[in-house]
């Protein structure tokens, strides 16, 4: 039996190849893809492999497990991004410990993580979570603004005291247009981006991409993949 650590540098290495494939089928950079490891569920112990192994970027959905796991790594070398829904009352504790918050969707949680910032005296990184299922005026199931709306949103977070624009994020939709294909859904995203860059220059990633898809989400441009199960296993229950 492969110990847990063994168990995680190979798979490691095999998420590695897997975006050093899909860069060299896209005639892409490797070095232009980061990978964020996603270790939601799992516990610190895991993430301080992780770090052994030399990941930097690591990102967590649920403030109330994110912050005793960060705390306890806070001797590591990581840089952390949320990517859950994220209430607002949430926003001061997740500015002490994430660089990035992937899932920005709405004007009331620009403002709540502008003063939580600001307070703590920090530059946070934010990314406009887009929903592509969404149309004019609605939300995503799974949070994110229609594509609309992006504009406005990225507009308001990079005139914001202590937030800055980085860019988009996405998540391949389960229905809708999108069901199915997301390489269509990360083309649109793409262009989504551009767009955005138009106005914004400096909001340049383009997060997008998980275990099932990171490699549609290469070969459409995504800058940052963030892979969860194909590195720490598949998460015991539904999340
Ligand atoms: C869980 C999660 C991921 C990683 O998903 P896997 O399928 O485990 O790779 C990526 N992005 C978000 C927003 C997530 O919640």
């Amino acid at each position: 039996m492969p110990t847990r650590a063994e168990q995680i540098a190979a798979n490691l290495a095999a998420v590695r190849q897997r975006i050093a494939r899909a860069c060299e089928a896209a005639g892409r950079d490797p070095a232009e893809v980061t990978l964020i490891v996603v270790t939601k569920t799992y516990p610190a112990e895991d993430v301080r492999v992780l770090a052994g192994l030399g990941v930097r970027e690591v990102a967590e959905n649920r403030d109330q497990d994110a912050a005793p796991k960060a705390e306890a790594c806070a001797d590591l070398p990581l840089s952390w991004h949320f990517v859950g829904q994220l209430q607002t009352n949430k926003a001061r504790s997740v500015v002490r410990y994430a660089d990035h918050v992937h899932s920005v969707d709405r004007l009331r949680l620009v403002t709540a993580l502008s003063t939580a910032a600001t307070a703590a005296g920090k530059r946070l990184g934010c990314l406009v979570q887009v929903a592509l299922d969404a149309g004019s005026g609605e939300r995503g199931e799974r949070g994110g603004v229609a594509p609309d709306a992006v504009g406005p949103l990225a507009d308001a977070i990079a005139a914001a005291d202590g937030l800055r624009l980085d860019g988009v994020m996405t998540v391949a939709p389960l229905a809708g247009a999108y069901a199915g294909q997301p390489r269509a859904a990360f083309d649109r995203l793409t262009e989504i981006s551009s767009r955005l860059r138009e106005t914004h220059p400096a909001a340049n990633m383009v997060s997008a991409g998980m275990s099932q898809d990171l490699d549609e989400a290469v070969a459409a441009g995504a800058t940052h993949v963030r892979v969860g199960t194909a590195v720490l296993g598949v998460r015991p229950g539904l999340r």
